[in-house]
């Protein structure tokens, strides 16, 4: 008799809505995020064992708006290890969907595979009545076991949908549709237990990007300044004299910058920090030199990324000693 090796996924939590308990079943404010541990939430989804043979493991236990630096440069050598594995197929990662965008984003840019990374996690506590968690975390596995995904770089499984990381918006604070693309379109569906794909990421991820974050246990200081009609200029000055080796700036409309602001992105320049403009609008392109000098400030233009998704580019920037021109050109590429 012939048996079928299913193939092996490894899902990696790191704690989140999708691992959090409500005192009842449709409490939704005061649930506690980041609690229950991820091989329980594996084994409360039986039907996964049709899918992968599944292996598990606790990167971090933490609401995402906490999940720093250091957690993410342990996560990426989590996940570059479990893919080295030559019997594992793919690799879910488990996350708060506070952050999920930039830490599918940094994985996107520092995954050193071509077998499948998915991101996924949950808008409603797992003790929550019509819980969001168990069916995103099923269509995960079920995307990462796929063979069809592989190559296609990071991805993101929520509300049955399959998003490029570098595409993801979290466009809604409470809802279960809250992550789209609302520029790029969506990249296919996971419908049951199938992989429906149409199309494939443009801009360059994992292996052909140039970061390799396996000896690195901190990330250079990026900050993210929002501006508006009466900006000052002064978080500008106050977080380059704290240490700040990057800025982001997040401008209206076309990341413009007020006056008083633009003089102060030029002494943050002028003083060797790395400062990129993104838009404060939710989505659209930062082009170089639209409607502000980039050339005279001596600035980068962000593209299409957030400022969330531009903090986490810039940083991994600086810290493979990118100065502003090269911070420019992977802006373009990434
Ligand atoms: N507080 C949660 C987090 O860890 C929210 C969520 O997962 O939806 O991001």
């Amino acid at each position: 008799m012939n048996s079928i090796t299913p193939p092996k996924v490894a899902v990696l939590g790191t704690g989140g809505t999708i691992a959090g308990s409500g005192a009842n079943n449709t409490q939704y404010a005061g649930y506690r995020p980041a609690v229950t541990p991820v091989d329980e939430l594996l084994l409360a989804i039986p039907a996964l064992r049709n899918v992968a043979s599944l292996e598990s493991e606790q990167v971090a236990q933490v609401a995402s708006q906490n999940l720093g630096g250091a957690t993410l440069l342990h996560l990426a050598r989590r996940v570059n290890h479990w893919l080295n594995e030559t019997d594992c197929t793919g690799v879910v990662v488990t996350v708060g969907t506070n952050t999920l965008e930039e830490t599918a984003y940094f994985l996107n840019l520092v995954v050193k595979s071509r077998k499948t990374v998915v991101v996924t996690g949950a808008m409603r506590p797992s003790t929550s009545l019509s819980a969001d968690g168990p069916m995103n975390l099923y269509r995960s596995v079920v995307a990462a076991a796929s063979p069809l995904t592989a190559g296609l770089g990071v991805m993101v499984v929520m509300n049955d949908q399959i998003i490029a990381a570098r595409d993801v918006h979290k466009m809604d604070t409470m809802t279960l549709d809250s992550f789209r693309a609302p520029v790029f379109g969506i990249l296919g569906w996971v419908v049951d237990s199938h992989v429906r794909l149409y199309k494939t990421p443009a801009r360059t991820h994992t292996l052909d990007t140039v970061f390799n974050t396996t000896d690195m246990t901190t990330m250079p200081r990026v900050d993210i300044v929002v501006g508006h009609q009466d900006d000052t200029g002064v978080a500008v000055s106050a977080l380059v004299d704290a240490g700040a080796k990057g800025l982001v700036v997040a401008g209206a409309g076309t990341a413009s910058l007020s006056d008083a602001m633009a003089e102060a992105v030029q002494g943050a320049t002028r003083r060797g920090v790395v400062v990129v403009r993104a838009p404060r609008a939710a989505t659209g392109i930062v082009m170089r030199n639209m409607e502000f000098d980039d050339s005279a400030h001596g600035t980068v233009a962000g593209d299409t990324l957030s400022p969330a998704k531009a903090r986490v580019l810039l940083a991994l920037s600086l810290a493979h000693g990118m100065q502003t021109e090269a911070v420019q050109a992977a802006f373009d590429r990434y």
